[in-house]
């Protein structure tokens, strides 16, 4: 600890007041005398299942449980927190992350800062994999932001005040379930529906039954006619929704772009939108992305999406899995330059092992602490 805290002392010398990243000066722990750890980077994983509060369900299927990899990767005695979350239909699982993972050699390199080369090696280690690849990304981050005693907020230089309220999912369901799941989400400003089933009407009028709040909905490629989807989007802007995610086939463009130029609302790509390229390729097609750090391979690419996606005068969401506080503060991070934030994956789990960004009184409240701003606690 002491070593840790000359480190930092020496390492955060400001010039001026600003923040510098510093070079790393390794034989700062070699000349302290003491016990030195590993100068090498060490990661290890292992699997977690979250415990959903309420099964489920989007337009392709229902579940009750999250399985999700936890990593750490440790230098000098610091230890990073990741996390890769896997919902069952985007195809990767504790089984694929572990073969992944046993791949990555994080051994080969002895300076964390060297970021952008150390994940380009992790992302050459096999395609696919987005969800692993982000659970080192995450990992090496909160690792980083540790040994220089910062958040990641604030090194990219984000205002912290500027944290924007997060949608609370409302699952399909029966009228009745769903009247009570919108009164248990009391606190949360924005409400965020899943659409693309038959039942949408029913749901709407239903939480409109209890609530004015406003809504945005989520088709996740649900709908199938471009002319029934833009008369749906109408209909639940005429009730209150603000913006409308996905609504046909990623494969599909050029009807979601028929849909945008038309809609009264913003449409964000969300299915369509995985990595940086395809924000390029949305643009024109949709009104803004999604970013999500399970799609992006963590929270490197994802900041590169979201200044791209700013240049090219897109809106920007900021999307989650169900995932613990871990892989949210790390998501949370990017929150205050985003238009609409979806963060509410932790809040959705009865089982979380972090403690970090938290939701207060509907809002996205950055915790202080360096790195991604966690505390594991279990
Ligand atoms: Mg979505």
């Amino acid at each position: 600890m002491h070593n840790r805290r000359d480190f930092i002392k020496n390492t955060s010398l400001m010039m001026g007041g600003a923040l510098v990243l510093p070079s790393l000066d390794l034989n700062i722990f070699r000349r302290s005398g003491t016990t030195m750890p590993s100068s090498k980077l060490k990661l290890t994983f292992k699997p977690y299942t979250l415990e959903l509060r309420h099964v489920f369900t989007i337009a392709a299927s229902s579940r009750s449980t999250t399985p999700v990899m936890l990593t750490e990767i440790e230098f000098n005695g610091i230890k990073g927190y990741g996390e890769a979350s896997m919902p069952p239909y985007l195809g990767e699982s504790q089984e694929t992350a572990a073969a992944f993972l046993s791949r990555v050699n994080l051994e080969q390199f002895d300076n964390p800062f060297e970021l952008e080369k150390i994940l380009a090696y992790v992302d050459s280690v096999a395609p696919g994999n987005p969800a692993a690849k982000a659970s080192v990304d995450i990992a090496l981050h909160d690792l980083t932001g540790k040994i220089i005693g910062q958040p990641w907020y604030k090194i990219w230089g984000f205002e912290k005040e500027k944290t924007p309220v997060t949608t609370f999912t409302i699952g399909i369901d029966t009228p009745e379930v769903v009247r009570q799941k919108v009164k248990e989400a009391e606190e949360y400003k924005v409400l965020k529906i899943k659409l693309g089933r038959d039942t949408d009407r029913e749901m709407v009028e239903a939480i409109r039954s209890v609530t004015d709040k406003p809504l945005t909905g989520d088709a996740n490629q649900g709908w199938k006619d471009k002319q029934q989807a833009l008369d749906m989007i109408h209909w639940l802007h005429e009730r209150g929704m603000v913006m409308v995610e996905q609504p046909m086939s990623k494969e599909d463009p050029e009807s979601n772009g028929w849909i945008s130029e038309r809609s009264p609302v913003p449409v964000i790509a969300d299915e369509a939108c995985q990595r940086l390229p395809d924000v390029i390729k949305a643009k024109g097609y949709y009104t803004g992305i999604n970013i999500k750090l399970m799609k992006s391979t963590g929270m490197r690419e994802a900041h590169k999406m979201l200044t791209l996606a700013r240049a090219l005068g897109m809106k920007v969401m900021l999307g989650c899995m169900t995932e613990t506080s871990c892989a949210i503060s790390a998501a949370a991070q990017l929150s205050p330059m985003v238009d609409f934030a979806d963060l509410d994956g932790a809040l959705l789990i009865s089982n979380d092992i972090f403690e970090g960004t938290t939701v207060v009184d509907g809002k996205v409240v950055l915790a202080d602490g360096p790195g991604i701003g966690v505390k594991k606690i279990k």
